[in-house]
């Protein structure tokens, strides 16, 4: 992928989670940036101190601290791997489309598939016990219907909202009625059958408004915000204007209002509440206020951030806050043991051997 680009690609260990799931957990951090830079010893290979983060890492590691840890300025480059080479012709320079999260076809179809194949299993066996075979053609064919036509079809569906049950409930519907029409195609139906596909449906419509904690991808959970959403809040006084929010928010949120100086909200509806904006800004201008006027601030989520990132055995420091040394991280940071990082020309290397280029790619973590 990155043939013929004068460019080196460091592989940062994220525990074989995507980058965005990896930053957004505390599994990958400007401190395990700082450590491949530092272990790979690239510094000596190139006569420049410039590195290209991917952009939805912006969760959990931050730029600034790399910067004056180690001398190297980095820069957000764009959301997938895909779009790298694009970036590196353009003189490292992301056009707007390649900021934002997509959701593509083949994604949603992979992730429909993991999503539904043991509830399909599950379908099947019990449908053929308890009946034929021609009943468990029938329930497969009820939930392939109805989780492959959701998922095929979601960027146009309304799924939020008192209204969502009207689009579950049409796809329950046409479920029900392939089942039925692949059963009279093969000569089977009864009345016994045309129940089976209806509770197929009905149960298959279960599940899937269950809250799996944001597992169900359409249906965003509310099990830790107790249906008391949260929104992300500009304090204009503290905004300098820098828009590194706007450089990290992957769906357009943020605008720089170029006259004044100042970033704005214009879509607030499509924050996804991931906090990339509210840890990267250098003015703390951020923040969440939640449906009953509770605020968190920044220094709160930056402050959370680094407690899971110590859950998850990743050592940090955060801004506004004590440095590794002056934590105790500092002793055993950084780690003595390089063999998890590597650093290799990207011309000698394909998309395929990178670690990190497999994250990216495998990880439909869908907001
Ligand atoms: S505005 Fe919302 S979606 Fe955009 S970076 Fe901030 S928290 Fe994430």
């Amino acid at each position: 992928m990155l043939k013929g680009h004068d460019a080196w690609l460091l592989c940062a260990n994220s525990k074989g989670i995507n980058v965005w799931c990896a930053a957004g957990g505390g599994h990958l951090t400007h401190h395990d940036v700082i450590s491949v830079l530092r272990t790979s010893r690239v510094g000596k290979q190139v006569d420049h101190r410039e590195l290209v983060l991917p952009q939805l890492c912006a969760t959990g590691v931050e730029r600034r601290k790399i910067a004056e840890v180690t001398g190297w300025s980095a820069r957000w480059g764009p959301a997938r791997l895909e779009d790298l080479p694009g970036f590196l012709g353009r003189r490292r320079r992301v056009v707007k489309g390649e900021r934002f999260v997509r959701f593509p076809l083949w994604e949603r179809m992979e992730m429909s598939f993991m999503w539904s194949w043991a509830l399909i299993a599950v379908a099947a066996l019990v449908a053929w016990g308890i009946d034929s075979w021609a009943a468990g053609v029938c329930a497969v064919t009820v939930i392939v219907c109805i989780v492959g036509g959701i998922f095929a079809a979601l960027p146009w569906l309304v799924v939020t909202g008192p209204r969502r049950w009207l689009t579950f409930g049409a796809f329950a519907a046409v479920g029900f009625g392939m089942g039925v029409g692949v059963l009279a195609a093969l000569g089977a139906v009864t009345s016994a059958h045309v129940w089976l596909a209806a509770g197929t449906a009905i149960v298959a419509m279960g599940v899937l408004s269950t809250d799996l904690a944001g597992t169900t991808p359409w249906y965003g959970s509310y099990i830790n915000t107790f249906h008391n959403a949260a929104q992300v809040d500009l304090v204009e006084e503290r905004c300098t204007g820098a828009a590194e929010c706007v450089q990290v928010c992957p769906r357009d949120v943020l605008e720089m209002n170029g006259h004044r100086r100042k970033v704005e909200i214009k879509r607030p509806d499509q924050c996804i509440q991931c906090g990339a904006c509210i840890v990267q800004c250098p003015e703390d201008a951020l923040r969440f206020r939640y449906d009953d006027d509770r605020i968190v601030e920044a220094a709160t989520i930056v402050e959370r951030c680094r407690l899971a990132r110590r859950q998850t055995g990743s050592s940090t420091s955060d801004k506004n806050r004590p440095s590794p040394s002056s934590t105790g991280i500092g002793s055993s940071w950084p780690p003595r043991n390089g063999t998890h990082c590597v650093a290799r020309p990207a011309s000698r290397i394909s998309s395929r051997s990178c670690s990190a280029a497999r994250n990216e790619r495998s990880g439909s973590c869908r907001p």
